[in-house]
Protein backbone atom coordinates (compact mmCIF):
# COMPACT_ATOMS: atom_id res chain seq x y z
CA UNK A 1 0.00 0.00 0.00
CA UNK A 2 2.91 2.35 0.89
CA UNK A 3 4.92 1.97 -1.83
CA UNK A 4 1.71 2.14 -4.02
CA UNK A 5 1.20 5.89 -2.62
CA UNK A 6 4.80 6.39 -3.00
CA UNK A 7 4.23 5.54 -7.06
CA UNK A 8 1.23 7.53 -6.65
CA UNK A 9 3.02 10.56 -5.76
CA UNK A 10 6.17 9.95 -7.61
CA UNK A 11 3.75 9.96 -10.90
CA UNK A 12 1.56 13.55 -10.06
CA UNK A 13 5.48 15.07 -9.60
CA UNK A 14 6.37 13.76 -12.58
CA UNK A 15 2.67 14.64 -14.35
CA UNK A 16 3.11 18.40 -12.58
CA UNK A 17 6.72 18.99 -14.27
CA UNK A 18 5.44 18.32 -17.44
CA UNK A 19 2.32 19.53 -17.71
CA UNK A 20 1.77 21.92 -14.46
CA UNK A 21 -1.29 22.11 -12.36
CA UNK A 22 -3.66 21.29 -15.33
CA UNK A 23 -4.60 17.88 -14.73
CA UNK A 24 -4.55 16.10 -18.18
CA UNK A 25 -7.78 13.56 -18.38
CA UNK A 26 -6.88 10.27 -20.34
CA UNK A 27 -2.92 10.62 -19.81
CA UNK A 28 -1.34 7.02 -19.53
CA UNK A 29 -2.71 5.00 -16.41
CA UNK A 30 -0.23 5.07 -13.65
CA UNK A 31 1.33 1.67 -13.30
CA UNK A 32 3.97 -0.22 -11.51
CA UNK A 33 4.12 -3.84 -12.63
CA UNK A 34 6.86 -5.01 -14.92
CA UNK A 35 6.00 -6.22 -17.75
CA UNK A 36 7.71 -9.07 -19.75
CA UNK A 37 10.00 -8.11 -22.52
CA UNK A 38 7.63 -9.14 -25.23
CA UNK A 39 4.80 -6.96 -23.56
CA UNK A 40 6.22 -3.57 -23.69
CA UNK A 41 4.17 -2.36 -26.56
CA UNK A 42 1.68 -0.04 -24.60
CA UNK A 43 2.38 -0.60 -21.14
CA UNK A 44 5.82 1.55 -21.72
CA UNK A 45 4.27 4.25 -18.44
CA UNK A 46 4.23 0.98 -16.12
CA UNK A 47 7.42 -0.59 -17.69
CA UNK A 48 9.56 2.79 -17.30
CA UNK A 49 8.33 3.48 -13.89
CA UNK A 50 9.15 0.41 -12.60
CA UNK A 51 12.56 0.40 -14.11
CA UNK A 52 13.01 3.63 -12.45
CA UNK A 53 11.94 2.24 -9.13
CA UNK A 54 14.62 -0.76 -9.54
CA UNK A 55 17.18 1.02 -10.08
CA UNK A 56 17.35 4.48 -8.27
CA UNK A 57 19.13 3.34 -5.59
CA UNK A 58 21.68 2.47 -7.55
CA UNK A 59 25.06 2.48 -6.30
CA UNK A 60 27.24 0.85 -8.89
CA UNK A 61 29.81 3.73 -9.43
CA UNK A 62 30.77 6.00 -7.41
CA UNK A 63 28.51 9.23 -8.68
CA UNK A 64 25.98 7.19 -6.85
CA UNK A 65 27.52 8.46 -3.27
CA UNK A 66 27.80 12.13 -3.96
CA UNK A 67 24.52 12.77 -6.31
CA UNK A 68 21.29 14.71 -4.49
CA UNK A 69 19.16 13.20 -7.11
CA UNK A 70 18.58 10.14 -9.33
CA UNK A 71 17.93 11.76 -12.84
CA UNK A 72 16.12 8.99 -14.87
CA UNK A 73 14.64 10.79 -17.30
CA UNK A 74 11.51 12.97 -18.58
CA UNK A 75 8.96 12.90 -21.31
CA UNK A 76 6.92 10.68 -23.24
CA UNK A 77 7.24 6.93 -22.81
CA UNK A 78 6.17 6.07 -26.41
CA UNK A 79 8.39 8.78 -27.89
CA UNK A 80 9.38 7.66 -31.15
CA UNK A 81 12.38 10.89 -30.80
CA UNK A 82 14.36 10.95 -27.74
CA UNK A 83 17.03 13.53 -26.64
CA UNK A 84 20.18 12.22 -24.66
CA UNK A 85 22.86 15.04 -22.74
CA UNK A 86 25.82 13.14 -20.92
CA UNK A 87 24.59 13.97 -17.24
CA UNK A 88 22.80 15.90 -14.64
CA UNK A 89 24.46 19.28 -14.22
CA UNK A 90 23.68 20.92 -10.18
CA UNK A 91 20.43 22.37 -11.03
CA UNK A 92 19.22 19.01 -12.76
CA UNK A 93 20.93 17.35 -9.07
CA UNK A 94 18.78 19.19 -7.51
CA UNK A 95 15.12 19.11 -9.49
CA UNK A 96 16.03 15.06 -10.00
CA UNK A 97 14.87 16.24 -14.10
CA UNK A 98 17.34 16.29 -16.78
CA UNK A 99 17.39 20.15 -18.97
CA UNK A 100 15.88 22.29 -16.25
CA UNK A 101 16.85 25.98 -16.02
CA UNK A 102 17.84 27.67 -18.87
CA UNK A 103 19.11 25.37 -20.93
CA UNK A 104 16.22 23.67 -20.17
CA UNK A 105 13.93 26.39 -21.23
CA UNK A 106 16.02 26.66 -24.23
CA UNK A 107 15.51 23.16 -25.34
CA UNK A 108 11.54 24.18 -25.15
CA UNK A 109 11.36 26.70 -27.01
CA UNK A 110 13.73 25.09 -29.57
CA UNK A 111 11.30 21.94 -29.53
CA UNK A 112 8.38 24.39 -30.02
CA UNK A 113 10.02 26.20 -32.88
CA UNK A 114 10.06 22.74 -34.18
CA UNK A 115 6.05 21.69 -33.71
CA UNK A 116 7.24 19.65 -31.03
CA UNK A 117 7.00 19.78 -26.95
CA UNK A 118 8.73 18.00 -24.11
CA UNK A 119 5.46 15.85 -23.57
CA UNK A 120 5.80 14.08 -27.46
CA UNK A 121 9.25 13.54 -26.50
CA UNK A 122 11.59 11.63 -24.13
CA UNK A 123 14.66 13.46 -22.81
CA UNK A 124 17.56 11.48 -20.52
CA UNK A 125 21.44 11.14 -20.03
CA UNK A 126 23.68 8.91 -20.48
CA UNK A 127 24.41 9.24 -16.83
CA UNK A 128 21.97 8.74 -13.97
CA UNK A 129 23.81 10.86 -11.13
CA UNK A 130 25.55 14.30 -11.66
CA UNK A 131 30.02 14.13 -12.11
CA UNK A 132 31.15 16.23 -9.42
CA UNK A 133 32.20 19.70 -10.69
CA UNK A 134 30.31 18.92 -13.88
CA UNK A 135 33.18 16.94 -15.01
CA UNK A 136 33.30 14.49 -17.65
CA UNK A 137 31.81 11.57 -17.50
CA UNK A 138 34.63 8.71 -16.73
CA UNK A 139 35.04 5.74 -18.83
CA UNK A 140 34.12 3.40 -15.88
CA UNK A 141 30.89 4.87 -14.75
CA UNK A 142 29.69 5.26 -18.44
CA UNK A 143 30.04 1.35 -18.46
CA UNK A 144 27.93 0.66 -15.26
CA UNK A 145 25.39 3.10 -16.71
CA UNK A 146 24.52 2.61 -19.64
CA UNK A 147 23.01 -0.23 -19.76
CA UNK A 148 20.39 1.40 -18.07
CA UNK A 149 20.10 3.93 -21.05
CA UNK A 150 20.01 0.74 -23.10
CA UNK A 151 17.32 -0.75 -21.68
CA UNK A 152 15.22 2.89 -21.12
CA UNK A 153 15.55 2.54 -24.92
CA UNK A 154 14.57 -0.80 -25.74
CA UNK A 155 10.94 0.37 -23.52
CA UNK A 156 10.55 3.26 -25.37
CA UNK A 157 11.45 2.22 -28.80
CA UNK A 158 11.82 5.78 -30.49
CA UNK A 159 12.28 5.62 -34.03
CA UNK A 160 15.16 9.11 -34.08
CA UNK A 161 17.96 9.36 -31.02
CA UNK A 162 19.13 13.05 -31.23
CA UNK A 163 22.56 13.58 -28.53
CA UNK A 164 22.95 16.83 -27.35
CA UNK A 165 26.75 18.34 -27.38
CA UNK A 166 30.30 16.68 -27.89
CA UNK A 167 30.46 14.57 -24.76
CA UNK A 168 26.76 13.14 -25.08
CA UNK A 169 27.42 12.01 -28.98
CA UNK A 170 31.65 10.90 -28.17
CA UNK A 171 30.59 9.14 -25.35
CA UNK A 172 27.50 7.11 -26.29
CA UNK A 173 29.08 6.88 -30.12
CA UNK A 174 32.72 6.31 -29.19
CA UNK A 175 33.40 8.18 -32.00
CA UNK A 176 36.19 11.36 -30.82
CA UNK A 177 35.24 13.41 -33.41
CA UNK A 178 34.69 17.30 -33.21
CA UNK A 179 31.25 18.11 -32.84
CA UNK A 180 31.13 20.22 -36.22
CA UNK A 181 31.81 16.86 -37.87
CA UNK A 182 29.57 14.88 -36.14
CA UNK A 183 26.46 16.82 -37.07
CA UNK A 184 27.04 16.07 -40.65
CA UNK A 185 26.95 12.30 -40.14
CA UNK A 186 24.20 9.67 -39.84
CA UNK A 187 25.12 7.14 -36.77
CA UNK A 188 23.04 4.17 -35.29
CA UNK A 189 22.44 3.18 -31.52
CA UNK A 190 21.09 -0.30 -31.00
CA UNK A 191 19.49 -0.03 -34.30
CA UNK A 192 18.09 3.30 -33.96
CA UNK A 193 19.05 6.35 -36.00
CA UNK A 194 21.35 8.83 -33.91
CA UNK A 195 22.09 12.46 -34.98
CA UNK A 196 24.10 15.11 -33.35
CA UNK A 197 23.88 18.26 -32.13
CA UNK A 198 24.61 21.20 -30.22
CA UNK A 199 23.75 21.44 -26.20
CA UNK A 200 21.27 24.13 -25.25
CA UNK A 201 24.31 25.24 -22.79
CA UNK A 202 26.31 25.42 -25.43
CA UNK A 203 23.76 27.68 -27.40
CA UNK A 204 23.37 30.10 -24.42
CA UNK A 205 27.02 30.39 -24.42
CA UNK A 206 28.15 30.60 -27.76
CA UNK A 207 24.76 32.76 -29.43
CA UNK A 208 27.12 32.32 -32.48
CA UNK A 209 26.29 28.68 -32.90
CA UNK A 210 22.47 29.13 -32.81
CA UNK A 211 22.15 29.45 -37.00
CA UNK A 212 24.12 26.26 -37.14
CA UNK A 213 22.05 24.58 -34.11
CA UNK A 214 18.48 26.03 -36.20
CA UNK A 215 19.70 24.19 -39.09
CA UNK A 216 20.00 20.82 -37.54
CA UNK A 217 16.83 21.15 -35.89
CA UNK A 218 14.80 21.39 -39.01
CA UNK A 219 17.10 18.53 -40.26
CA UNK A 220 15.78 16.78 -37.29
CA UNK A 221 12.26 17.90 -37.57
CA UNK A 222 12.13 16.26 -41.28
CA UNK A 223 13.95 13.12 -40.47
CA UNK A 224 11.42 12.43 -37.80
CA UNK A 225 8.32 13.04 -39.44
CA UNK A 226 9.75 11.06 -42.24
CA UNK A 227 10.58 8.46 -39.95
CA UNK A 228 7.26 8.47 -38.19
CA UNK A 229 4.98 9.18 -41.41
CA UNK A 230 3.90 12.31 -40.50
CA UNK A 231 3.29 14.91 -43.77
CA UNK A 232 5.65 17.35 -43.88
CA UNK A 233 4.62 20.38 -41.21
CA UNK A 234 2.59 22.93 -43.76
CA UNK A 235 2.19 26.35 -41.76
CA UNK A 236 -0.16 28.64 -43.82
CA UNK A 237 -0.30 26.68 -47.26
CA UNK A 238 3.19 26.78 -47.12
CA UNK A 239 5.41 23.61 -46.69
CA UNK A 240 7.57 24.55 -43.83
CA UNK A 241 11.30 23.93 -44.40
CA UNK A 242 13.44 26.94 -43.52
CA UNK A 243 12.50 29.31 -40.72
CA UNK A 244 13.79 31.70 -38.18
CA UNK A 245 13.51 29.17 -35.82
CA UNK A 246 15.15 29.90 -32.07
S1 LIG B 1 25.82 7.15 -12.42
FE1 LIG B 1 24.67 5.35 -13.05
S2 LIG B 1 25.93 3.59 -12.43
FE2 LIG B 1 26.67 5.40 -11.30
S3 LIG B 1 25.54 5.33 -9.34
FE3 LIG B 1 24.41 6.66 -10.75
S4 LIG B 1 22.89 5.29 -11.69
FE4 LIG B 1 24.46 3.99 -10.76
Amino acid sequence: MAQAVENAVRYFQRHRALYGDQLILGAPELGVKPAPADQVEGDQLGTLAAFNQDIRNCQKCPLGATRTEFVFGVGNPEADLVFIGEAPGAQEDLAGEPFVGRAGKLLDQILAAIDLSRREVYILNVLKCRPPGNRDPQPPEVEQCEPYLQEQLRIIQPKLIVTLGRVAAKTLLRVDESLQKMRKQVYHYQGVEVRATYHPAALLRNPGWKAPAWEDFQAIRDRYRELTGRPPLVKNGVQVSTGKGM
